[in-house]
């Protein structure tokens, strides 16, 4: 898409989010240059699925950007992703955090995190189950190096963003109890939930960050 374009939706976008909203620009499948656009025109965070990608484009935008990786993360691409990024969106299992921790140690950093709720239930999507969500928390709470931030996620696909409606509103049940729980070294501050279709419900139901993609860049 053209950088003009891309600023027009920004612009929109950022007028109509309420304030303690932040955007990410998921910038999957997009060239570096359609994600310095989005950079110049207002937003400050990029969020991204792969490792490689975001190499490329670190390499063009670099620290004007925050960088949120949000797609799933193998164990062997962590030690290139702590470089990079300042927010894991996606840690699902103690065997990701405890790689996570252990390759920011190397570098002395904390890298914080949210936790990935598998709100809709689907075999075939990663995240832990909602039921699960506490005891990995507390599990991973001791890891010196990872700082656990709140949760994300994404939902069930579907032509009607008010059939994510109630994961939503389960995912923001339990991001407020893990929240009461007042666990050590738990910092439940960020809700990432909601994308183009599905962001207004999700800001209605608590979101205070939202992911989008083809509402930003055109569809892919
Ligand atoms: C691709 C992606 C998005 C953005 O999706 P759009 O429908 O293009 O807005 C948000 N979150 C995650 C995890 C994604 O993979």
């Amino acid at each position: 898409m053209k950088a003009e374009e891309i600023k027009r939706n920004i612009r929109e976008i950022l007028n109509e989010l309420p304030p303690g909203v932040r955007l990410v620009a998921a910038a999957k499948s997009r060239r570096p240059e359609e994600v310095l656009a989005a950079i110049e025109a207002g937003v400050d965070t990029i969020g991204e699925n792969y490792v490689q990608e975001a190499v490329a484009a670190y390499g063009l935008v670099g620290k004007r950007a925050r960088w949120h990786f949000i797609g799933h993360l193998q164990k062997n691409k962590v030690k290139k992703a702590v470089t990079i990024f300042d927010m894991i969106e996606t840690v699902d299992s103690p065997e990701l955090a405890e790689e996570i921790d252990k390759c920011s140690a190397a570098t002395d950093k904390v890298m914080p995190v949210l936790i990935e709720v598998n709100s809709g239930r689907e075999a075939q999507k990663s995240g832990v189950l909602p039921e699960d969500a506490e005891a990995l928390i507390r599990e991973i709470a001791r890891l010196k190096n990872l700082s656990v931030q709140g949760l994300m996620t994404i939902g069930p696909y579907s032509a009607d963003p008010e059939d994510a409606r109630p994961c939503f509103v389960e995912t923001h049940r339990l991001f407020e109890r893990m929240k009461e729980l007042c666990l050590l070294s738990v910092e439940m501050r960020y809700l990432s939930m909601g994308m183009s279709d599905s962001y207004r419900v999700a800001i209605e139901e608590g979101a205070n960050i939202v992911r989008l993609g083809s509402r930003i860049f055109g569809p892919r």
